[in-house]
């Protein structure tokens, strides 16, 4: 990426005179220097000093002898792992009661659990000049050049220190970010419907008391309805015809998280006491939300001279927009899909609808009814301090030797959620990493535990990231998509690790597991790709209102849709692929959940036949990489949809459908 276009007030003269100076000291690492000195001038401001002030501070502060250039490491390193550690371990205790399940919230709890403790960390540290030392001694490279630097584990924990400090946003505009992000995410949390109350030919179809939160809810009940009842697709049609009123604007204020008004969503009225309304429609507030958070977004623009769709892709993802694009494309364009299509149609007995784009068909179904495996894993985890205690025989079970399972069991602390389950990760060593799930008064069910070997995978990870990582610096993964695949690596070991023997599955079992896959990654991508067009489209057209965003949206969904799911469907100009939620509350982040999908296909497809423990062990320690350097080195090839494609192909040309 291109540091910082902004203009500085140092002046070039300035610039060329300090770069000088510091090669009279250092002939040898002139590349170096003239990248330190610039990114240092970059960031620079009126505050820290004038321009003989700033000649000065180079002068003082680069470190040509290596030696000391790796003490300043070292030590910036401990501090970093210091501060870091101890504002997690601040924000862990006072984010505590609304995460965990310790009975009914004070209003106090929200107002410390939303304090952020470090929100002027980075300004303290440019105003003490620390930032400026780091950027001077620690330049920051491009990907490219990251790449370049082979296996030279040093330069690359160097490297990493160079991603630091890469802009100075102010804390009342990063503020304004954290608003208008709060805000969306506010407004899709109260998304509920209660769907309990929709009406079709004047009939309730559902359960009464049901109530799903858009989109998840909404997109879930359509998933369980793959079953042979007579009114699965009945209900699975009314589901539609609500997404297509939420996207379109077009569903009833009135209906909106509240349970006042009967509503058909075929024909749009609702009723109170049988009586007719119209109701208000919603307009445009969903896609309010989006420009709101592309604007506070946009601010920050001019303090890093690209956009959020580079920060995104290129810096936190580290895979270019340009190259997601390509292999997203490809992906949607394989032949194999017209034929899972067929597969499906053939399976269901029907023409494939828009929402079968959630076929849920194909997944492993268990012949053990989920009431026998809440009974199982209730009395095995009556409460989170029992599933505490047997992490270590469940890490034993996956094949971790005895002293590995103790060393990893002993810094993981289980608590029961109050919400829905996640892993709290440690960000300094002898910090415990945190285990959170569900556990009810009778002990954990299987959702819970289901939950909970997820998390188990998530605190592997982040154990084994920040212990077994040689450099404070490089721990950790590339991006959440590698985190999320060792999650569900772990997750789809469940049964077995309640004792239930999937060793010897079926081929037929294996076969449908690769449509599984192949079917979701087909959406996950779908949506993915909306979300990307939708941020050029804005880039493009920066001052849209809301009104024109939304005709957009509806636009690039038809758009995408007949590109690359009509010709499967035998359907044209449908909206669904707009009906996610996390394009408005998490902006462009669809597209981590298509790659870590890729990516857990091509571990397990790895770790088949392998010492599985032993090579978890490897390929989490291995750190902070790019994902390319990451994958080479954990299975031997670069992130690529091949080796799916190619077992798709293999499935279909095996198997008499
Ligand atoms: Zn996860």
């Amino acid at each position: 990426m291109t540091i910082n276009q902004q203009t500085t007030h140092i002046k070039e003269t300035t610039i060329k005179e300090a770069i000088k100076t510091l090669l009279l000291i250092d002939k040898n690492n002139k590349e170096l220097i003239e990248l330190g000195v610039k990114q240092v001038a970059q960031l620079w401001e009126l505050t820290d000093g004038e321009d003989d002030e700033f000649i000065i501070f180079c002068k003082k502060n680069y470190y040509s002898d290596l030696e000391e250039k790796k003490k300043l490491f070292f030590k910036t390193s401990e501090y970093l792992e210091a501060i870091n550690g101890n504002f997690n371990g601040m924000l862990f205790r006072l984010q505590r009661h609304i995460h965990e399940n310790t009975g009914p919230l004070q209003y106090i709890d929200k107002l410390f659990s939303s304090y952020s403790p470090d929100s002027h960390l980075s300004e303290d540290l440019y105003k003490s000049k620390i930032a400026f030392i780091i950027i001077l001694n620690f330049p920051r490279l491009t990907l490219d050049e990251k790449e370049k630097l082979g296996d030279n584990r040093l330069l690359l924990a160097y490297a990493r220190m160079g991603d630091l400090f890469t802009n100075r946003i102010p804390a009342f505009v990063k503020q304004k970010c954290a608003i208008s992000h709060n805000n969306a995410e506010v407004y899709i949390s109260n998304y509920h419907i209660y769907i309990g109350q929709l009406l079709k030919n004047g009939e309730k179809i559902f359960h009464e008391e049901k109530i799903l939160l858009s989109h998840w809810g909404l997109r879930d009940e359509i998933k369980a309805n793959y079953t042979q009842k007579e009114e699965s697709l009945e209900k699975q049609q009314t589901i539609y015809e609500v997404m297509k009123r939420i996207i379109l604007q077009e569903i009833p204020v009135e209906v909106i998280h509240s349970n006042n008004y009967q509503w058909d969503p075929f024909s749009n009225i609702i009723y109170k006491n049988e009586k007719v309304k119209i109701g208000t429609p919603e307009k445009i507030t969903r896609y309010e939300k989006f420009i709101d958070n592309f604007k506070a977004l946009q601010v920050i623009d001019s303090y890093t001279g690209n956009t959020y769709i580079d920060r995104y892709f290129s810096e936190t993802m580290e895979i270019s927009v340009k190259d997601t694009e390509i292999f997203f494309h490809n992906y949607l364009s394989s032949p194999e899909l017209y034929t899972i299509g067929k597969i499906i149609s053939k399976r269901l007995n029907r023409k494939l609808e828009a929402f079968d784009i959630w076929y849920d068909g194909f997944k492993y179904r268990s012949n053990i009814s989920e009431s026998i495996l809440d009974t199982k894993t209730r009395s095995l985890y009556a409460n989170a301090k029992a599933f505490e205690k047997k992490i270590h025989t469940i890490l034993k079970k996956l094949g971790f030797d005895s002293e590995r399972a103790n060393y990893i069991s002993k810094k993981i602390t289980v608590d029961s959620a109050r919400g829905s389950g996640h892993a709290w990760g440690a960000e300094m060593k002898g910090q415990q990493s945190h285990l959170r799930t569900p556990i009810g008064t009778k002990g954990m069910d299987y959702k819970g535990y289901n939950t909970a070997i997820h998390e188990l995978g998530h605190n592997v990870e982040q154990t084994l990231s920040l212990y077994g990582v040689d450099y404070y610096l490089l721990s950790g993964v590339p991006n959440t998509a590698f985190t999320e695949a060792l999650a569900f690596i772990f997750q789809r070991r469940d049964l077995e690790l309640l004792g239930f023997d999937r060793k010897n599955s079926s081929e037929e079992e294996s076969n449908l597991l690769i449509l599984d896959k192949a079917w979701t990654l087909y959406e996950i991508i779908g949506v993915s790709m909306l979300d990307i067009s939708v941020w050029k489209w804005i880039y493009i057209n920066p001052n849209s209102t809301a009104k024109q965003l939304k005709n957009e949206i509806i636009r690039l969904s038809k758009e995408i849709w007949n590109k690359y799911f009509a010709s499967v469907f035998g359907l044209q100009d449908q909206v669904i692929l707009a009906i996610y939620s996390h394009m408005i509350s998490y902006p462009l982040y669809l597209s981590a959940y298509a790659y870590g999908q890729i990516i857990e296909f091509q571990l397990e497809q790895y770790l088949d036949g392998k010492d599985f423990a032993k090579e978890i062990n490897r390929m989490y320690c291995i750190g902070h990489l790019t994902p390319t350097q990451w994958m080479l080195k954990a299975t031997g090839s670069t992130i690529s949809v091949l080796p799916l494609l190619e077992s798709i192909k293999k499935t279909i040309n095996d198997i008499k459908f």
